[in-house]
């Protein structure tokens, strides 16, 4: 897929806040630091994108970019922050798990991974709940380049075992490199293949 326009839309708080269009929607979550504004990035080939979410006041809403004119990307606030409040947990819950949970024109949620750690309890958690609502999920293992792939390959194989119990399986994994591109061509294509279903 090629990208020729990739245009931001707007920022929600709130299910109640998201464009009311018919687009599929393309959702990217993880922790915060895995990599997700760097993939963004990478993916459009537009650096102020990522930028946009990452503007104090932005990092906590749902940021929506429109794609081609045809598919929109939503970053979705980071998952984990060390620090977070129990209030902040509680903001977490209702803006991103109420747009997860019901957005009618959600079509994939990519979960991103970083490539080199064990599985974290965090990633394992959101998961379980991510498979108890409709919507597909692929994992996104980032930050490849930083080790070999025989050990990029024991964590794709670790991370799916330890999901292995959850009563719904990705739809694929994919590992990504942001500074090298690796992995792009194959997120677009299948982003370009679920957006035409
Ligand atoms: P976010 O908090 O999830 O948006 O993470 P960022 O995209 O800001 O990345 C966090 C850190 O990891 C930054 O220092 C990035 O430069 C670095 N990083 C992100 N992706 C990659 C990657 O694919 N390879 C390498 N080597 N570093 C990366």
């Amino acid at each position: 897929m090629k990208i020729r326009t990739a245009d931001f839309i707007t920022s929600a708080a709130e299910t109640g806040g998201c464009p009311e269009w018919e687009h599929p929607e393309f959702a990217f979550i993880g922790r915060s630091n895995v990599g997700k504004s760097s993939l963004v990035n990478m993916l459009v080939h537009r650096r102020h994108l990522a930028k946009v979410s990452s503007t104090p006041g932005k990092t906590r809403l749902l940021n929506f970019f429109l794609i081609n004119r045809a598919w929109s990307l939503v970053d979705l606030p980071g998952y984990g922050y060390a620090k977070t409040s129990k209030t902040g947990k509680h903001e977490f819950n209702e803006r991103v798990a109420g747009y997860l949970a019901t957005r009618a024109n959600l079509a994939h949620v990519f979960v991103l991974i970083d490539a080199r750690h064990e599985p974290q309890r965090i990633d394992l958690a959101f998961i379980e709940w991510l498979v108890g609502n409709p919507a597909t999920y692929s994992l996104v293992f980032t930050k490849a380049d930083k080790q070999s792939p025989a050990r990029n390959r024991a964590s794709v194989a670790r991370f799916l075992d330890a999901i292995a119990p959850l009563r719904r399986p990705p739809a694929r994994e994919f590992l990504c490199s942001s500074t090298r591109g690796t992995g792009r061509d194959d997120l677009l294509r299948f982003i370009g293949d679920a957006a035409r279903r």
